[in-house]
């Protein structure tokens, strides 16, 4: 029912990124690391870290101050939203809210809906998604809503245990007219799949769960940790409700997330955090509050200013980077749709195909297997594997001695790696990034092969 046509292989135009030209904006490769585990975090460019001391001179607290220094940290906080709400195609910044990363931007969406749940209602979740996507729905139906009386299930989509697919007639048949939110990764951090959002999103619509606002669908999040890196995402076009991902996988230092809700969701909906200045200025009064205008609403107490203004600054970076002429960083305002999308797309190129040279290597290793998508078919930029007879965990200290930085363990992917029967729920991984080289790829390979020819 929910079968699309088989992919064709993405086409690989080379050179797509010059890498050598991008890779002298970070000081990594001069210590002569091989990072390949990008889907935890992204390295950040020398910009990015000197614009933090290149911003102390006008260091103040955001609309808390009358000098020059706070109207003008506060006007490039402010801008930085209309940067990241542009880099989703977001209508405005007012549909975006800033927290500490991608779990608590999806706590925040508990929080906020909290008070909406009714007894009998559910939340449809998947088996890959990572803990950050599960945990808060358990705990939802198991934890915190059994306190006050109410009953709300969790359920879980199952996937494909060969190819890594989401099974969306499960997914289809767990959806029903008390499904209040779907929650789905736009790309899974172990297993690499990116689930269909257009069939997804027609699933949830077709709920008839009947929302606050008379709207008969379920509610769509996206987990978009894995999926904002390395694909242009357009949030009106996926009609997603909610959309989280977690800037220090963008290249930009530790310390900012972003939710993106539906503006109507966050103007009905009650904030995850109360203070000050989520408050319309002089609205307090002992028996009456009035909340902030969007996007302030969502953002009470005193906020992560400069990760947020440099975190900005991190996607108009990521344009100059890919296009080598273009002076987009250190200028604020929306970017233009298209630029993001044709950079962005060409990321994804580079990626892909440093991607499909590293699983075609890896298949060449014996009792080497790879999970998720086969070689060719779409998958986010990253590629988990394990060795017949090795732990995960000795594989990636194999590694980390012959200088190539992977990651072993279950990748907070712990559903997935329980359903495919991994004891210890382990794998390892290597992620890539729009400044990994070929050479990269092949030193990680050549290492790998040293680490599994050692095997007893
Ligand atoms: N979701 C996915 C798919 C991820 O890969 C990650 C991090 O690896 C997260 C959520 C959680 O991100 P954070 O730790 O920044 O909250």
């Amino acid at each position: 029912m929910w079968r699309r046509r088989p992919p064709r292989p993405a086409p690989v135009r080379d050179p797509v990124l010059d890498v050598e030209r991008i890779r002298r904006h970070f000081d990594f490769p001069a210590t002569g690391r091989v990072v390949t585990n990008n889907a935890a975090s992204t390295q950040p460019p020398r910009e990015l870290l000197e614009l933090y001391g290149s911003l102390t001179p006008s260091y103040e607290n955001v609309h808390r101050g009358q000098s020059t220094a706070s109207q003008r940290t506060t006007q490039l906080f402010e801008e930085s939203y209309d940067t990241i709400a542009s880099w989703l195609n977001a209508p405005s910044r007012r549909s975006i809210a800033c927290y500490r990363n991608t779990t608590e931007a999806i706590n925040a969406v508990l929080y906020s809906l909290l008070t909406e749940f009714r007894d009998g209602d559910n939340v449809v979740t998947t088996l890959m998604e990572h803990n950050s996507d599960f945990v808060p729905w358990y705990a939802l139906s198991r934890e915190i809503l059994p306190r006050f009386g109410r009953r709300v299930q969790c359920r879980v989509a199952r996937f494909d245990h060969r190819t890594g697919a989401l099974d969306l007639d499960h997914l289809a048949s767990l959806v029903d007219e008390r499904t209040k939110l779907v929650c789905v990764t736009g790309a899974s951090n172990f297993l690499g799949t990116k689930p269909p959002l257009d069939v997804v999103r027609a699933i949830a619509d077709g709920s008839g769960y009947l929302q606050p606002s008379g709207e008969r669908r379920s509610l769509l999040l996206v987990d978009g940790a894995q999926l904002v890196p390395s694909s242009s995402v357009d949030v009106q076009a996926l009609d997603v409700d909610y959309l989280a991902f977690s800037f220090h996988k963008v290249l930009a230092p530790f310390g900012v997330g972003v939710l993106y809700a539906k503006e109507h969701l966050l103007e009905q909906s009650l904030p995850f955090l109360y203070g000050g200045d989520m408050i319309a200025e002089g609205q307090v009064a002992p028996d009456l509050v009035q909340y902030n205008c969007l996007p302030w609403k969502y953002a009470a107490g005193t906020p992560n200013i400069l990760g947020t203004i440099v975190s900005a600054q991190a996607l108009r970076l990521v344009l100059d980077l890919v296009d080598g002429a273009s002076h987009w960083f250190g200028t604020a305002g929306p970017l233009p749709r298209a630029v993001v999308e044709s950079a962005m797309a060409r990321i994804g190129q580079h990626t892909r195909a440093m991607t499909d040279r590293a699983h075609a290597g890896l298949q060449e290793i014996p009792g080497l297997t790879v999970y998720g998508p086969a070689l060719g078919e779409p998958r986010s930029p990253l590629l988990a594997f394990t060795l017949a007879g090795m732990d995960p965990m000795a594989i990636a200290a194999g590694l980390n001695r012959l200088g190539i930085e992977s990651r072993a363990g279950c990748h907070c992917a712990t559903l997935a790696h329980r359903e495919l029967g991994l004891t210890p729920p382990a794998s390892c991984r290597l992620s890539f990034a729009l400044y990994t080289s070929a050479d990269d790829v092949d030193a990680a390979l050549g290492a790998l092969r040293r680490v599994a020819g050692a095997r007893r």
